[in-house]
């Protein structure tokens, strides 16, 4: 199973990319992870990402693609991935095109978790709380959901049109959410 998991920030796209990790025994890939891993091991690419997510700003293109593309060369990869947050842009999305074609390893899906903005605003504060995300605060909050908006969102009529998307609500219990993925799968 070849999956993307796209949605706003809060969606629960980590949660349920975990759940369906397992469900599938697929390689899980967060950009967001790995930028994370980056930065607590105080890389240059580390440094670079902080400003970046601390603004609540995507990173340039060309960067990410080049963390997916070390990425899909490790072992395995073939059985199956899904990505999460990744792609978040039109051209990451024909970048990782150009890739998988490159790789004979097509999409079997893409996966849109819809959540309306209140309900995200208020599961974020609260992982604040929990996780201690530096990018979890209000003003990083609003920035994020904008960036969604302009960029990310456009995705899903990419996707739409290559006959890809499926779209699952995401208002509800973690378990009721990821039978709804199981369902569109
Ligand atoms: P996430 O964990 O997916 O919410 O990502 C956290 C932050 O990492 C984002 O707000 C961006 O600053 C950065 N980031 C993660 N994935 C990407 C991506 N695909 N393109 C650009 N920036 C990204």
């Amino acid at each position: 199973m070849k999956l993307v998991l796209l949605g706003g920030p809060g969606a629960g796209k980590g949660t349920q990319a975990a759940l369906l990790r397992e469900h599938f025994g697929i390689t899980h890939i967060s950009t967001g992870e790995v930028l994370r891993e980056a930065r607590a091991k105080g890389t240059g690419l580390g440094k670079q990402a902080a400003l970046y997510m601390d603004a609540g700003k995507m990173l340039p293109d060309d960067i990410i693609l080049g963390i997916v593309k070390e990425k899909l060369a490790l072992p395995g990869m073939a059985k199956g991935f899904l990505f999460d947050g990744f792609p978040r842009t039109i051209p990451q999305a024909e970048g990782l095109d150009k890739m998988l074609r490159e790789l004979e390893m097509p999409l079997d899906a893409v996966v849109s978790i819809e959540v309306p903005d209140e309900l995200v605003t208020e599961r974020l504060l609260k992982r604040a709380q929990i996780e201690g995300r530096s990018d979890d605060n209000r003003e990083t909050i609003g920035n994020r959901l904008k960036v969604y908006y302009a960029q990310t969102a456009p995705l899903k009529a990419f996707y739409q049109k290559q006959g890809l998307l499926r779209e699952v609500d995401g208002v509800g219990s973690v378990e009721e959410i990821f039978q709804r993925v199981k369902a569109v799968l």
